[in-house]
């Protein structure tokens, strides 16, 4: 078993002072590694499409797609997808953020597992969540390589069945 967690590098005051980034790249340069936390993420339900949300979420969401023999499906943010759109907007610390789905991504009820890969205050991943209902489909897990408990995003994923491989 490779140490996987000790391959996240912690950057202190980025992107501006007072946030401590949790920097996967050394853990996605390791095979290994990289192997192992997709498996971790692909492991339990079967799934019909696994969401990425941008940019880190798509890097760990193809491979575990593969994984569970699912499709893939992008969360971009706003103005990025070419076709028709459903759009949801959250707050962030300062200011507010928009993320966008194609409308016609999934099948009526298909089974979804949303991935990325820190999960901070919730905002991003409750937009996302929202998103895969929006248009039709059912979020059974939400799955994050790392959880910042101290920030309760937990709490805004209530009901849903949420996962992390690690939590700090
Ligand atoms: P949030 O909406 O607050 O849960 O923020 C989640 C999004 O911001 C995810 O897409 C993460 O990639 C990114 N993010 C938030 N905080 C951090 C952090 N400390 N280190 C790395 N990424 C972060």
């Amino acid at each position: 078993m490779t140490d996987w967690i000790s391959l996240i590098r912690d950057v202190p005051d980025y992107p501006k002072p007072g946030i401590l980034f949790k920097d996967i790249t050394p853990l996605l340069a390791d095979h290994a590694a990289f192997t192992q936390v997709v498996d971790g993420l692909a492991a339990g339900y079967a799934f019909d499409k696994v969401v990425g949300i941008e940019a880190r979420g798509f890097i760990l969401a193809a491979p575990v797609a593969i994984r569970c023999a699912a499709g893939f499906v992008p969360i971009r943010k706003k103005g990025k997808l070419p076709a028709e759109t459903i759009s949801a907007s959250y707050d962030l610390e300062y200011g507010s953020a928009t993320v966008e789905v194609h409308a016609d991504a999934f099948a009526p009820g298909e089974r979804v597992l949303v991935v990325d890969d820190v999960l901070a205050t919730g905002g991003t991943a409750a937009a996302a969540v929202d998103l895969v209902r929006r248009a039709g489909a059912q979020v059974v897990a939400v799955s994050f390589l790392m959880e910042l408990s101290f920030l309760a995003g937990r709490e805004k994923l209530a009901g849903l069945d949420v996962r992390s491989l690690v939590t700090v």
